[in-house]
């Protein structure tokens, strides 16, 4: 029941897994913000699905609490359901070539994943605390997005497993917090799925990749990522807890 005729936040909106969600959510009723740093990508998404694009980097404390602000007039409500899905992979060693570390890489992701994943449940879950529950009981829903690499971060992905481990291991901690308000607050931890961010990888790490799935054997679709993030914000006995979506892949080194 809190999907239709509320209002909805998905930060990294503007491409993949969260073009997905904020069609779904839209397509339920839902009033939809999509947040994304690329702005282009956010407004196509909003034309095409009569909701609101804004603009800010997650990593910035102020542009999110800015953003949902935004949000939250043009929308008539502060989001009752905010998905992170605002992410980057980069792939770096720990140590380089001729001894070069990669704290660079490092710091960036953690900045973006998780310290950005952060800022947006922290806000987020600040605004739902003041709207009124619903009869169920509920304000709203926080969904984050880990990633299968939480459990079996591959060579160079120190910093991205570092990233999506941290958001999954978030959340019991802020479901628990969160509980007395009547917010929930989920991850899941996608395997691989068809969206630019794989449509990078050279198609015989893709091939390799896919080989791994034991069913369905292919990438996952952007639709499915969709589909069990409605199923958690309608089935209120999901809370604290992180979930694969993944064709059963567990990744080789
Ligand atoms: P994508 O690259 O298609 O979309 C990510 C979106 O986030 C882009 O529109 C980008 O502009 C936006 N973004 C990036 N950094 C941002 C920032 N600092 N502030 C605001 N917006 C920002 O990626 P995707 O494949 O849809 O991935 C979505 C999420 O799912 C990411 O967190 C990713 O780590 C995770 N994930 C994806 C896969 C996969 O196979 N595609 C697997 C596991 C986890």
């Amino acid at each position: 029941m809190l999907i239709s005729g509320h209002s909805a936040l998905v930060t990294g909106g503007g491409s993949g897994l969260g073009a997905a969600t904020a069609r779904r959510f839209a397509s339920l009723g839902a009033r939809v913000a999509i947040l994304d740093y690329d702005i282009d990508r956010a407004r196509n998404v909003a034309a095409e699905i009569g909701g609101l694009a804004v603009q800010a980097d997650v990593s910035d404390q102020a542009a999110v609490d800015q953003a949902l602000e935004e949000a939250s007039q043009q929308l008539g409500g502060s989001p009752r359901i905010a998905v992170s899905c605002a992410g980057v992979g980069h792939a770096a060693r720990i140590v380089g070539r001729e001894g070069k570390l990669s704290f660079d890489v490092f710091e960036k992701t953690l900045r973006v994943n998780l310290f950005g994943t952060y800022n947006v449940m922290s806000h987020a879950a600040r605004r739902m605390m003041a709207l009124e529950p619903l009869e169920s009981g509920e304000r709203g829903v926080i969904i984050n997005t880990a990633s299968v690499a939480w459990e079996d971060g591959q060579l160079g992905q120190a910093a991205y497993a570092a990233s999506k481990g941290g958001i999954a291991s978030m959340c019991l901690p802020a479901a628990r917090e969160f509980a007395r308000a009547g917010i929930r607050v989920m991850a899941i931890a996608p395997g691989l799925f068809r969206t630019p961010m794989m449509e990078g990888l050279p198609d015989e790490v893709a091939e390799a990749i896919t080989a791994n799935i034991p069913f369905p054997p292919r990438l996952g679709e952007p639709e499915e990522y969709a589909l069990l993030a409605e199923h958690i914000v309608t089935n209120a006995f999901l809370n604290g807890t992180t979930i694969r979506l993944d064709g059963a892949v567990r990744l080789p080194p």
